[in-house]
C-alpha cells in the first residue's frame, strides 16, 4: 500500500459564480461537495494510508513565478468589486474582456487557495511525506496563461506547483500529463519553450479552446523547448481502450525516455462518458486503470512520485466516483475497493435481471 494525501479546503465551496450571477455555470461547488461526501461516507478517508490535508493559499510570490503582475492585479481588483471577466487574448492583445470567465467577489482569494492546494500536493510528494497526492481543488487552472484566464480558470495551478517544486524542493525535471477533455492551452503556452517540462496533452480534437493554439499535434514546442510539447487530439467517441493504447504506446515510453523527477497530472474528469461538456467515452474504470499504469511507470522513473490536480469534470454523480476510484488506485487498496465506485452501465438490464431472479427463486433450488 502507498501513502496517499488528499488535499481539500472547505472554502473551495465558496467560489460560486453560478449562484452569484444567476447563470448556468457547470464549474459549481457541488462538484467538490458531492465528492467529499462520497469520500467520507465510503470510509476512504479513514484508511490508514490516506491522509486529508488542508492547504494554505499560494502567496503573491508563488503567483508571479507564472503570471504577470498586471494580470494578477486585474483579477484582484475585479474580485474586490465582484465584477469583470477574464478571457483569452484576441489578436494577440488582452484588453478588458466583456465576456468569458466571470470574476466574482472573493474569486482572487479562492483561486489563490486553489493554487495553494496544488503546491501542497507537490510538496508532500517531493518531501517524501507521501508517495502520491490528489489535490481536490477548484477553480481549475490549465486554461490560464501568463496574462490571461479562460474556461473557469484564473491561475494555472499545475504551473505554479511546478515552479514551487523547482524553487523550494530542488526538483529539476517535470512531466505533465493533461487528461482533461479540453486542451490545456495555458499550460502549453507557459512551458512551450521550456525543455525541463515535458507536457503531454490529450484532449478531444478541436473542442475547446480553439484560438491561437488549437491543441494540434504539430504544436511541439519551440526554441529549447522544441520536442517537449506533445499534443494528442482525440476524435469524439474515443474509448478507454483507445486511451490505453495511447498510454502504452506513447505516454509510458516518453515518461521512460524523459525521466522526470515527478509526474504531474492535470486531472480533468470530463472525458467520462456522462460528461455534459465532452464527447469522449471514458468509464470510471478507465481512470483507475490509467492511474495504475502511471503508478507503474512512476515507480520505474521517479520513485513513484505523482501529484494529481483536479481540473474539469462536470457530471455531479460521476465526478465523486471517479475521484474515489483514482484515490483507491493511488493508495493501492486493491481491485475490490477500486471497482466499488464503478457505476453500472447496464441500467436497462435491471428489469430483466430482476425478473430472471424472481423466476429462479420460485423454484426454491438456489435459495435466492
Ligand atoms: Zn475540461
Amino acid at each position: 500500500m502507498r501513502r496517499t494525501v488528499v488535499i481539500y479546503h472547505e472554502d473551495y465551496l465558496n467560489h460560486d459564480p453560478g449562484s452569484q450571477l444567476k447563470i448556468e455555470y457547470s464549474e459549481c461547488p457541488d462538484r467538490l461537495r458531492n465528492t467529499m461526501k462520497l469520500l467520507t461516507e465510503s470510509g476512504l478517508l479513514k484508511k490508514r494510508n490516506i491522509t486529508l490535508l488542508k492547504p494554505e493559499p499560494a502567496t503573491l510570490e508563488d503567483l508571479v513565478q507564472i503570471h504577470s503582475r498586471d494580470y494578477i492585479e486585474q483579477v484582484k481588483s475585479m474580485s474586490k468589486i465582484g465584477k469583470g471577466y477574464v478571457d483569452l487574448p484576441r489578436n494577440g492583445a488582452l484588453k478588458k474582456p466583456k465576456s468569458g470567465t466571470p470574476v466574482v467577489k472573493g474569486t482572487y482569494q479562492i483561486a489563490k487557495l486553489s493554487a495553494g492546494g496544488g503546491i501542497a500536493a507537490g510538496k508532500v510528494v517531493a518531501e517524501g511525506k507521501a508517495d502520491n497526492a490528489f489535490a481536490l481543488i477548484r477553480p481549475p487552472g490549465h486554461h490560464a496563461g501568463k496574462n490571461y484566464g479562460a474556461g473557469y480558470c484564473y491561475f494555472n495551478n499545475i504551473a505554479i506547483m511546478i515552479e514551487n517544486l523547482r524553487r523550494k524542493c530542488q526538483m529539476k525535471r517535470f512531466m505533465i500529463l493533461d487528461w482533461d477533455v479540453h486542451h490545456g492551452n495555458g499550460t502549453q503556452d507557459i512551458f512551450y519553450e521550456d525543455p525541463t517540462v515535458l507536457s503531454v496533452h490529450t484532449h478531444q480534437a478541436h473542442h475547446y479552446p480553439v484560438y491561437k493554439t488549437k491543441g494540434d499535434s504539430d504544436e511541439i514546442g519551440s526554441g529549447e523547448g522544441k520536442g517537449y510539447n506533445i499534443n494528442v487530439p482525440l476524435p469524439p467517441e474515443t474509448t478507454g481502450e483507445d486511451y490505453l493504447y495511447v498510454t502504452d504506446q506513447l505516454i509510458v515510453p516518453v515518461a521512460e525516455a524523459f525521466k522526470p523527477d515527478i509526474i504531474c497530472v492535470s486531472s480533468g474528469l470530463d472525458m467520462h462518458y456522462t460528461d455534459p461538456l465532452g464527447n469522449i467515452k471514458f468509464t470510471t474504470q478507465t481512470y483507475a486503470v490509467i492511474t495504475q499504469r502511471l503508478i507503474d511507470v512512476a515507480e520505474r522513473v521517479c520513485n513513484g512520485k505523482i501529484a494529481l490536480l483536479l481540473e474539469g469534470g462536470y457530471n455531479l454523480e460521476a465526478v465523486p466516483r471517479v475521484v474515489a476510484s483514482i484515490i483507491a488506485a493511488l493508495a493501492e487498496l486493491g481491485d475490490a475497493e477500486i471497482t466499488k465506485y464503478i457505476e453500472y452501465k447496464s441500467r436497462r438490464l435491471r428489469k430483466q435481471i430482476s425478473a430472471i431472479k424472481k423466476a429462479i427463486s420460485r423454484t426454491h433450488v438456489l435459495g435466492l
